[in-house]
């Protein structure tokens, strides 16, 4: 497959994903449920994982009114879930599937901007719990629902930060590393083994609760919704990126960063 394959180009076809099945967590809000919307108006039946069950209600019902195919909602706390719920949350797919072809990671805590010395440690945890460690439990858990697929897309969600450190970024900053370097090792591991594809995007800036809490004194207006970026995403977990994998990609120019 091509060098070049740039997801910032991609114009999706209509209902290029018709007939796919993509899970995204933190569906309820900002990127999370752009990406939702625009994979359910490109024809995926689009599984919502969130903790905020009334955000996800909402954009369960604002996809049955677009008229796509009906969307699922699977209610998760990414920091208090214990194995029997991900086991549960992975047999609910699977009666309703039989199998996934998508998985977005795209739920995160930003935690505290300050420095390492004085950060604090409950705080620390919990977001490398959420990060890293539930992307990794989750993924575990859903890889036979993904082998199950004909070709299947992981993406992980990375940041400017994710793979240069930034000071006083502590937890979030560390805990992205990370979730590269586990979608280095995933996708190597499938690589030969399967047809599941691995890869990152870095969303770059964009306009969402996040970035407000992470700067709280920029003007939201100069920064694109997370709805004018979203074909990168259909780019990365649909049929353009067939063959693609163990790579990391931004979703905007990189001065966007
Ligand atoms: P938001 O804070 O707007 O949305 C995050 C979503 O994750 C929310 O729906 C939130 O749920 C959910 N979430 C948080 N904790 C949990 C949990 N414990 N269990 C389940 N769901 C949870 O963030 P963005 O949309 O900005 O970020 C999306 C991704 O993009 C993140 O991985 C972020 O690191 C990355 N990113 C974002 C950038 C930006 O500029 N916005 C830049 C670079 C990377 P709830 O609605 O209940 O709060």
């Amino acid at each position: 497959m091509s060098t070049t394959f740039d997801p910032r180009g991609h114009s999706p076809a209509t209902d290029e994903m018709r007939g796919r099945v993509v899970l995204v967590t933190g569906a309820g809000d900002g990127i999370g449920r752009a990406v939702s919307l625009a994979l359910a108006g490109a024809g995926a039946e689009v599984i919502l994982l969130g903790r905020t069950v009334r955000k996800l209600e909402a954009l369960h019902a604002e996809i049955g009114k677009l008229g796509a195919p009906e969307a699922s909602i699977v209610p998760l706390d990414l920091e208090r879930a214990l194995a029997a719920d991900y086991e549960a949350a992975a047999d609910a797919i699977a009666k309703r599937y039989g199998r996934l072809d998508g998985l977005l990671h795209n739920a995160a805590l930003l935690g505290a901007l300050t420095p390492l010395e004085q950060y604090d440690v409950p705080l620390f945890m919990r977001v490398m719990h959420v990060n890293v460690t539930a992307e990794f439990v989750l993924t575990r858990q859903l890889l036979p629902l993904l082998r199950a697929s004909r070709d299947a897309a992981v993406l992980f969600t990375s940041s400017g930060v994710g793979n240069v450190g930034r000071a006083y970024w502590g937890a979030y900053s560390i805990s992205k590393f990370a979730v590269e370097g586990m979608a280095q090792v995933l996708s190597q591991e499938l690589e030969n083994t399967s047809n599941v594809r691995v890869n990152v995007i870095d969303p770059g800036k964009v306009r969402t609760s996040m970035r407000r809490q992470a700067y709280p004194s920029e003007a939201p207006e100069s920064l694109p919704t997370p709805s004018s970026l979203t074909n990168a995403w259909l780019a990365l977990l649909g049929p353009a990126s067939v063959g693609i994998t163990g790579r990391r990609f931004q979703a905007q120019p990189v001065a966007q960063r």
